[in-house]
């Protein structure tokens, strides 16, 4: 997910007492990588169950983690640089100002109690939609189930954009943008930013 809240990010508030949930990751073990995009197949369809809780998961964590900062995401979900593997990563702040760092192999998201269904309508953004924003309807609350880099069971959950960074790149590894919940008219609006800016970071160029 792209970063659309970088006024209040709280790596650049520096007056504000800064709360983190979850643990920050060493990022001199990882290599950015190139950000998938639009077009790309391996965004598009559901990508595979993790199976093997090894160095290599690992690994592939700790890239996603450096290549989600190059890009200067949010979130980041792991066919965005290429790898068919349900897993993201996040650093994303909540609205209450709660910095959340984490990842989440094979996550589920609940269904949501009937009472926590209120909707917030803030814009959306993504690396593999670069330069686009639109406002996009979610619930502003959520909760993803799954497995941590070692296979033990984990819940992660929240409120606000770190609630909708959840559900996005939830999404991403079921195959589906965020633009794919927007009307078709907004979905072309999306687009259209697209093809019209630049990305400030790497891309793998479409076939
Ligand atoms: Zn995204």
């Amino acid at each position: 997910m792209a970063d659309e809240h970088e006024h209040d990010h709280p790596e650049q508030d520096e007056t504000a007492e800064q709360r983190v949930v979850g643990e920050l990751p060493d990022v001199s073990k990882g290599t950015a990588r190139p950000i998938t995009v639009f077009g790309n197949p391996v965004l598009h369809r559901e990508v595979a169950t993790v199976t093997a809780f090894d160095g290599e998961l690992a690994a592939l964590v700790d890239d996603m983690f450096v290549s989600m900062y190059a890009a200067d995401g949010v979130g980041l979900a792991a066919n965005q640089i290429g790898v068919d593997l349900k897993v993201f990563v996040y650093d994303c702040p909540d609205d209450e100002g709660v910095r959340h760092v984490g990842h989440v192999v094979n996550p589920v998201l609940e269904e949501l109690p009937a009472g926590r269904r209120a909707l917030d309508d803030s814009a959306e953004g993504c690396l593999s939609v670069p330069t686009a924003y639109m406002e996009l309807a979610r619930p502003d609350f959520a909760a993803v189930t799954g497995q941590d880099k070692d296979g033990n069971p984990i819940r992660v959950e929240g409120t606000g954009f770190f609630a909708r960074c959840l559900q996005h790149e939830t999404d991403h590894l079921y195959g589906y943008l965020y633009i794919d919940r927007l009307s078709k008219r907004d979905r072309k609006d999306a687009l259209r930013q697209m093809s019209e800016g630049t990305p400030k970071y790497a891309t793998v160029p479409n076939d």
